[in-house]
């Protein structure tokens, strides 16, 4: 049947967990495609997009596959992060089994701009390393990165999560922020100066969601440790 875009209607797996395969999702269901867009499940209470919604792990590249055939799906597309390497990995080899074509939108990473006081670094253990002693780091970084800095026991670090972590965090002083980041760069530069920030760490991820911090640290002149994606 052709959909409002006079196309026919596909089924379509949007790999998501972001935003922008949120609002691809909404994009495609009203234009009139079956979509069913995938998430992990590492959020707690997660934004649904529109369309079906299904949770988990497929169980590898050739789970993935399995998915894909049984559910009959025209084509998947990945809106996944940019640091999700292995899922992205994983649709490559599933369109590859499967037959089913796969579309990449990858966002393009963040540019530096007159004004950012950007440190490259290529990996988290080296963002820990290059962190002077004393400062106090703002750690914009999911769970699974920030074991490399539980060393730093002469730096301070503000930690901000989703959710709570389900188990304590093993730093010698830290405080915990909860909450998504904020769209506005004058609350993340509020949020910056009101814990003494000294150096901002974050990864390259790009897109609109997570760069209010980064105009917040350019308007502070603070310096910005930047894990970038190889
Ligand atoms: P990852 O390391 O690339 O993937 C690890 C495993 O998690 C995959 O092998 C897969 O398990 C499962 N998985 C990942 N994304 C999935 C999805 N959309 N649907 C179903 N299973 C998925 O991924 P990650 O870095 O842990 O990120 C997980 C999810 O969070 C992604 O969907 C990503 O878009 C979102 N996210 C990640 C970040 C980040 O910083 N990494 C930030 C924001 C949002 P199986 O092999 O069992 O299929």
């Amino acid at each position: 049947m052709p959909n409002k875009a006079h196309q026919p209607a596909q089924k379509i797996l949007i790999l998501g967990g972001t935003a922008e395969a949120r609002e691809l999702a909404e994009r495609l269901v009203a234009e009139g495609h079956k979509v069913t867009t995938s998430l992990a499940g590492r959020t707690i209470d997660p934004l649904l997009p529109s369309g079906d919604v299904r949770i988990g792990g497929f169980g590898g590249a050739e789970g993935l596959a399995a998915y894909l055939l049984e559910g009959g799906f025209d084509r998947m597309i990945d809106a996944t992060h940019p640091f999700a390497r292995r899922i992205s990995e994983n649709a490559i080899k599933a369109a590859v089994l499967s037959g089913v074509p796969l579309e990449q939108r990858l966002r393009p990473r963040w540019q530096k701009q007159p004004g950012d006081r950007w440190k490259p670094v290529a990996t988290v253990k080296a963002a820990a390393e290059t962190l002077p002693p004393g400062s106090t780091a703002f750690l914009a970084l999911g769970r699974q990165y920030l074991d490399a800095f539980v060393e730093r026991a002469d730096c301070r670090f503000v930690v901000r999560m989703v959710d709570p972590p389900a188990t304590p965090l093993a730093f010698f002083d830290h405080t915990l922020v909860l909450g998504k980041p904020a769209n506005d760069p004058d609350r993340e530069a509020d949020l910056l100066s009101a814990h003494g920030i000294t150096h901002l760490v974050c990864r390259n991820s790009g897109g609109p969601a997570g760069y209010a911090k980064i105009i917040a640290a350019r308007r502070l002149a603070l310096p910005v440790i930047m894990i970038e994606r190889d």
